[in-house]
């Protein structure tokens, strides 16, 4: 069903992994979308082709380093300059660094900060601004499992995680009368670069092969033994955009195989 006909979707981080799926997802349902994210300028530019094609959407791509709070208000003021509005804006890029507080570079801290919670700040103040002229809207944090929990090694990933709930619940409150949404989405482990990276350092720390390193990983927190999808999160967000997830605002969504009910 085209449940986003002219809306205007904005997807950070969205050239890989679960922000790839929610910006293919939300081109599905009908949604002009806008992309944005690192990467080969050629191949994010055949991923909006792509995703243009099979969806006959408009797809656009915005780069802009979210690290940096001008480039943050900047992606959303050119979004709705190209776009005309912002109706659904999702916080979703990411990065992790993983070590103990007493070895955590300082720039990494701040880094994983900027780009995990303040960037999702910057976004949210432009684009509610622009919200609020028609009294509709839904933002989605992607948040993480370790927003509600810890987990050793992770300071300013699970720091930042905790914070972005805290936002999206500040976010919804701010918000509640009108028709705009504001909730957040925990993931536990889903198969996408930013966790690849932490299963080959577990296979070489360790000495085992990168199976067994997975099979490690994920067990370890994950009583469903199993990645989460990208497209199982999608659908999620997706839920969150329709009529029915209008009375859902200030939530933290899990999809994490059981992690947080233990
Ligand atoms: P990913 O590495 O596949 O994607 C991250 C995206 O963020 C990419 O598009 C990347 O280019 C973009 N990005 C990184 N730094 C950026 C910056 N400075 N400016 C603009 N874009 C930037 O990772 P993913 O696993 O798809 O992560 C997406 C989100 O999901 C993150 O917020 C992550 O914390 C969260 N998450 C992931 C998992 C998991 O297991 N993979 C679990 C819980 C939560």
């Amino acid at each position: 069903m085209k449940t986003l006909l002219n809306r205007v979707v904005l997807v950070t981080g969205s050239t890989s992994g679960i922000g790839l799926a929610m910006a293919r997802r939300f081109a599905l349902a009908g949604a002009e979308v806008v992309m944005n994210g690192f990467g080969d300028p050629a191949e994010i530019d055949r991923l909006r082709e792509e995703i243009a094609e099979a969806s006959k959407t408009r797809v656009h791509y915005i780069p802009a380093d979210l690290s940096k709070a001008s480039d943050a208000q900047m992606l959303v003021k050119q979004a709705i300059a190209i776009c005309g509005r912002i109706d659904v804006l999702v916080n979703n890029a990411g990065i992790q660094h993983v070590s103990p507080i007493q070895d955590f570079p300082d720039d990494k801290w701040d880094a994983v900060i900027a780009i995990n919670l303040s960037s999702a700040f910057h976004t949210s103040k432009v684009a509610l601004a622009d919200m609020q002229t028609r009294g509709w809207g839904r933002i989605i944090n992607v948040a993480s499992a370790h927003g509600l929990v810890g987990s050793p090694n992770k300071s300013a990933y699970v720091a930042a995680k905790h914070g972005i709930i805290g936002l999206t619940k500040v976010t919804a409150l701010e918000n509640a009368k009108t028709l705009i949404t504001c909730n957040a989405i925990c993931p536990g482990w889903v198969d996408t670069p930013l966790v690849r990276k932490q299963i080959e350092a577990r296979a070489a720390k360790e000495g085992i092969s990168v199976d067994a390193a997975t099979v490690a990983l994920v067990g370890e927190k994950q009583p469903s033994e199993r990645f989460v999808t990208p497209e199982h999160l999608a659908e999620l967000a997706l839920f969150l955009t329709t009529d029915a997830g209008g009375s859902i605002t200030g939530s933290a969504y899990t999809m994490d195989g059981g992690w947080t009910a233990q």
